[in-house]
């Protein structure tokens, strides 16, 4: 067993709290991944996690032990950082060894562990190199070995990709996805990159000015985002925020009506008791536009990214800007109006707090 389980867990450096009071289960075997702008505290949890960060206050579990205050070495956790921090006068079987020497591990483990580690990252070619002959991605796949044969309970990886070219990106991404179907660890992977969050994870924890915003498997978040913020951040291009106005009919249906389009019917709780109507936001993800002709609503087209398989059309629609995403080949041009529908059932609702909002 090696779940995390963090418990009202706050950060201050200094006078500033920068973690509000996280709370989270992270199953054994989870591929868990923190996700968030810059500066949201994605790196600060991970390394609180790790021992490498004190905690404020609140509590952390691995395997079901307190680990809270316990040394970093004492909590068979592994971690691999953005900026590989290889040691460069060291060959590359020395720096994946380097741990284990320093352990005390015996000699034929220590063989055992660098061959595993060597055969599943493909590093025999590099093991006499230092560092300086690596490519970013060598230096990566080293970093990662590194962390293998620690043979942790936990995995931690901080943005491990984000040094790399777009092409390492994936295949590295590829590579990291597969280690963990075959170790089945626990690993926690932090990265600003949805694209990289939504393809890795079991789990995402939406990560936003030191507060989590949702957890959930990817699918749930993008199909049914708790908030705007989550709606916005997950999925790319973002979903198209458009504003709306809540009313109650004379049955006493709550529906949203926005630009023209036809009435989205809404719980009935989502107009407070006593509100005539009410100025909310509602989000369409670029593929649920659909271009048809006689549509309800007339956009004109500002720009077009033909991208082969799909093209990405920027409209401007009444004054806003959206994006609507379009399989094949498209005919419209620039400067043309386009005629857009989107089925209601496929529309999200926010609140002024930026709240999903009940569909009925
Ligand atoms: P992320 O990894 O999501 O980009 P960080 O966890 O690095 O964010 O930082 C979260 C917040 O904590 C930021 O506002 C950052 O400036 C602050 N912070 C991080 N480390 C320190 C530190 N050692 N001293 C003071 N503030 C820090
Ligand atoms: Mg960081």
């Amino acid at each position: 067993m090696s779940n995390v389980q963090l418990k009202a867990v706050r950060k201050q450096f200094g006078d500033l709290e920068t973690i509000h009071g996280i709370d989270l289960d992270i199953a054994s075997g989870e591929f868990a991944v923190f996700v968030g702008p810059s500066g949201c505290g994605k790196s600060t949890l991970l390394r609180m996690i790790a021992g490498l960060e004190t905690v404020s206050s609140g509590s952390i579990a691995i395997g079901g032990r307190d680990v809270t205050h316990a040394e970093p070495s004492a909590r068979k956790v592994a971690m691999v950082f953005q900026s590989y921090a290889l040691y460069p006068h060291m060959s590359v079987k020395e720096n994946i060894t380097f741990g284990m020497r320093m352990r005390g591990v015996d000699a034929k483990t220590i063989e055992e562990r660098l061959d595993m580690a060597v055969e599943i990252l493909r590093l025999e070619p590099y093991l006499v190199r230092k560092p300086g002959a690596l490519s970013g991605g060598q230096a990566q796949r080293v970093a990662i070995g590194r962390a293998l044969v620690q043979d942790p309970d936990v995995f931690l990886f901080d943005e491990p990709l984000s040094n790399l070219d777009a092409e390492l990106r994936l295949s590295t991404r590829i590579e990291i996805a597969a280690l963990h179907k075959r170790l089945g660890k626990t690993m926690i992977y932090v990265t600003h990159d949805q694209v990289e969050a939504m393809t890795l994870a079991d789990k995402i924890v939406v990560l936003r000015a030191g507060n989590i915003e949702q957890v959930g498997a990817p699918l749930s978040l993008y199909e049914a985002p708790a908030n705007k913020f989550v709606a916005g951040f997950i999925g790319s291009p973002a979903m198209n925020f458009l504003p709306a106005r809540l009313r109650r009919d004379s049955s006493g249906t709550v529906f949203a009506e926005a630009l023209g389009m036809g009435p989205i019917a809404l719980s009935s709780d989502a107009l407070p008791e006593g509100h005539a109507e009410l100025e909310v936001t509602i989000g369409v993800r670029p593929e649920h536009w659909q271009m048809v002709a006689g549509g309800a609503l007339t956009a004109s087209v500002v720009a077009i990214e033909r991208l082969g398989a799909t093209s990405y059309l920027y409209a401007d629609l009444a004054g806003h800007r959206v994006c609507v995403e379009a399989r094949g080949e498209v005919s419209a041009r620039v400067g043309e109006s386009i005629s857009l529908l989107v089925a209601p059932a496929l529309v999200r609702c926010f609140g002024p707090d930026g709240a999903a909002l009940g569909r009925r």
